[in-house]
């Protein structure tokens, strides 16, 4: 196993164990829902927004390891994100599981670049993706499921 495939599964693991923000927000101004059917995640995204900044981020569910290091991956990550950067940061998340990113230094993910390692299990990268797609549809406010079909 290479120092990668160790260091992905101990900060997946990690996260599964003690998720970060994992809660509501009592005065949450954005909530969105996801739901992968292919691996039964559910995950339901709080957000509290203030001039276009995301103030507080939560996530509540249940899923697999992977969904759940994600989501708590991202809530970490985006505490503090205005909403362009939450968008571009899904949109390099987005590229990195689905494998079109370019891998040349160019894109910023920092701490997120952890889940590369997903690409190599397609069948998780929906579980990877589903907190991303969840956020994303709450940051649009439409009010809808997000959904990974
Ligand atoms: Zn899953």
């Amino acid at each position: 196993m290479s120092d990668l495939d160790e260091l992905y599964q101990e900060v997946i693991l990690d996260h599964n164990k003690s998720p970060r923000n994992f809660r509501t927000i009592e005065n949450a101004n954005r909530k969105a829902e996801g739901y992968n059917p292919l691996c039964g995640d559910q995950v339901t995204v709080y957000l509290k927004l203030e001039n276009g900044v995301i103030k507080d981020i939560s996530f509540q569910g249940s899923g697999c390891a992977i969904s759940k290091a994600s989501a708590s991956m991202m809530t970490s990550e985006l505490k503090g994100k205005t909403e362009a950067e939450a968008h571009g940061l899904f949109e390099n998340v987005h590229r990195m599981l689905t494998g079109e990113s370019a891998h040349d230094g160019s894109e910023k993910i920092g701490k997120l670049a952890i889940l590369s390692g997903v690409c190599k299990f397609p069948a998780r990268v929906k579980c990877a993706s589903l907190a991303w797609h969840t956020v994303n549809s709450a940051l649009k406010d439409r009010g809808e499921v997000a959904s990974t079909e």
